[in-house]
């Protein structure tokens, strides 16, 4: 880790200091991708040891930074924590190299086999963009970080400047910790660089090999685009916006609208609806137990008071995102927070519309970020459907039924299934558990690759690639591939899963 670290990362980094920051990023990674897989483990460990030191003063200033409470903070470090040990814990085990031995076979008619091995490897430099909704878990040492140093990757972090003290006190503990274990210098180089200019040089800059964002979905379309106009394409890992439709059936409104009521009004308002799993869209069919659970759902939403936004740029965009939703063609506002919003807060709202409406403009199923769902009445089956094709990809949809009408609906849930990354039977979409089985992905316009997830142990796969050494003597192979490694893995062996 580099002394840049200190004095140089609390300044601005210009454009010129961006070409230093990534072929210093370069250098280390020629180091680092061949430290061993436990030795990283170590250093992601050390993270997770350094960030819980760090005590009170890290949520305090995240606290100061953020508007978030001290509760959802701490919540939000433990899981960084966890994360960081998940990736520990999966590269000291080994398995994810998914190595494979397809040994020769010289007399093989009519031609001899090679002796073919394959392993992934790291992709090279890696740039991520710290996060404004979780400014620890999506930021400095977050998912996107830990799986890449996991990978054998190095990262360049742009600080979010919605945080930056919070991101410097993150990045000492990085620092401490490559110190104490002994990683190359630049492992991981920590930047303030507050504008789109700088964003564009670090997706552009030849030594960069991939990029992590999560954020809106102007911010991550355009980094795609950066870096499909470079000379050499690279993957931009980029979630985006996501409304999260949930789908709620008539025999569910029957038994149980209150509760369905009472859920929903905490799941949308949740974090002043700042997350990207927030419900922001209702879908049923029209029916009079569908205008009692609206009217629960907008009296217990107007209870729940405005809450203080993430920064005040966010809070506009609510504001301004809210009102041209509202503007809309037959767009009703069911209800709002009783309490008045003070500067910078989201009011909690309820918007209602015909199906029939919804079908035909697309800007009701555009993103309001905030404490806000729109709730769509449908005519009939058909009509809930053409509501569902107008919906583009998503992270994640919800379905609440009864268990007997469920299996009535199997067609319509499968094709809600093939729009989303995952799929949720009578739960909330907030919440999303941190485990090797959770997909946080989706179609586009929800993620720029529906193939990999941003949450979970899977994210290291965003970071690595497949190669294949043929006829190598063994000294020059990577451990995972030579003979008698000593790793308890599975491996292919001549097209046959064995145990090594
Ligand atoms: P953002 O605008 O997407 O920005 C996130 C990061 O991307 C920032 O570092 C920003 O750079 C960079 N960036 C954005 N557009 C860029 C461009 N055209 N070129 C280069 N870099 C670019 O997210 P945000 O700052 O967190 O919030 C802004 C709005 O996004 C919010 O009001 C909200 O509506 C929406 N949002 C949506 C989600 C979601 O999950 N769907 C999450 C967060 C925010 P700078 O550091 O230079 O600003």
């Amino acid at each position: 880790m580099s002394d840049f670290n200190t004095n140089e990362m609390q300044q601005e980094t210009n454009i010129q200091g961006i070409d230093q920051v990534m072929k210093r990023s370069q250098s280390a990674f020629l180091a680092y991708r061949n430290m061993k897989g436990a030795l990283r483990a170590t250093f992601l460990e050390a993270i997770a040891t350094g960030i819980e030191a760090i005590g009170p003063a890290l949520i305090q200033q995240a606290m100061e930074e953020t508007n978030l409470p001290e509760a959802r903070l701490a919540g939000e470090r433990g899981r960084t924590c966890n994360q960081l040990r998940q990736f520990a814990a999966l590269i000291r085990e080994g398995s994810w190299v998914e190595a494979r031995i397809d040994t020769a076979i010289p007399d093989r008619a009519p031609l001899p086999k090679p002796d073919i091995r394959k392993m992934m490897a790291p992709l090279g430099p890696v740039v991520v963009f710290g996060a404004s909704k979780f400014p620890l878990a999506y930021s400095t040492a977050g998912v996107d970080t830990a799986s890449a140093l996991a990978a054998g990757c190095t990262v360049v972090l742009k600080a979010h400047p919605a945080h930056p003290r919070t991101s410097e006190l993150v990045a000492d503990a990085i620092a401490a910790a490559a110190r104490q274990t002994g990683m190359p210098p630049d492992t991981f180089i920590h930047i303030h660089a507050p504008s789109f200019e700088a964003g564009k040089a670090l997706v552009q800059h030849p030594v960069t090999k991939a990029v992590g964002f999560t954020g809106s979905f102007s911010g991550g379309k355009a980094l795609y685009d950066y870096a499909t106009q470079r000379a050499e394409p690279i993957p931009v890992f980029a979630e985006m916006g996501s409304i999260n439709p949930v789908f709620i059936l008539p025999g569910a409104l029957k038994a149980r609208s209150e509760k369905v009521a009472e859920q929903y009004a905490a799941s949308i308002t949740q974090s002043v609806g700042q997350f990207c799993t927030n419900p922001g869209l209702l879908v049923s069919l029209q029916s009079p137990e569908l205008d009692v659970f609206r009217k629960q759902l907008g009296e217990k939403l107007a209870a729940i008071a405005p809450g203080t936004m993430l920064h005040p740029g966010i809070a506009s965009n609510f504001v301004r995102n809210r009102a041209k939703a509202l503007s809309q063609q037959q767009v009703s506002l069911v209800a709002e927070s009783k309490e008045a919003p003070k500067e910078n807060q989201g009011v909690s709202s309820l918007a209602s519309v015909p199906a029939s409406e919804f079908i035909n403009n697309p800007v009701l199923a555009e993103e309001v970020f905030g404490p806000y769902s729109l709730l769509v009445a449908a005519s009939g089956i058909q009509e809930l459907e053409a509501a569902l094709d107008k919906i583009p990809g998503q992270l994640t949809a919800t379905i609440i039924g009864e268990d007997d009408e469920l299996a009535t609906y199997v067609g319509f849930i499968q094709k809600v299934a093939n729009k989303v990354g995952r799929i949720i039977i009578n739960g909330v979409p907030t919440g999303v558990e941190v485990c090797p089985a959770m997909h946080h992905g989706g179609p586009f316009p929800a993620t720029t690759d529906s193939r990999f997830t941003s949450v979970g142990t899977d994210a290291i796969k965003r970071f690595v690639r497949p190669v294949s050494y043929q006829n190598f003597p063994d000294v020059l192979l990577p451990d995972e591939l030579k003979a008698g490694n000593p790793m308890n893995i599975w491996r292919m062996v001549n097209s046959e899963w064995k145990k090594a």
